[in-house]
């Protein structure tokens, strides 16, 4: 299944050869998941409807990512670097 990011104006998909982003499904806490949905621009999500939409990892500082988290999920205290 090829992933798309939910974010205004980012085109990256999954199964690209070349890609090396990851995508992340949105929190499950709702104040987080309306935070990030209106980080990225998409202010139709913050009903937080959005259990197939990921975000991908060139919106978030690689500080986000703890390496014990599975499958590197920021974690809560993410830092956004999204353009
Ligand atoms: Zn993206």
């Amino acid at each position: 299944m090829v992933m798309t990011c939910a974010a205004s104006f980012c085109y990256n998909k999954s199964g690209q050869k070349q890609s090396k982003v990851s995508f992340f499904r949105f929190p499950k806490n709702v104040d987080e998941c309306n935070q990030w949905a209106s980080l990225i621009g998409r202010n139709d999500l913050v009903n937080c409807d959005v259990q197939f939409q990921r975000v991908c990892s060139e919106h978030f500082e690689a500080t986000c990512f703890t390496s014990s988290s599975v499958g590197r999920q920021p974690s809560a205290s993410y830092q956004w670097c999204y353009v």
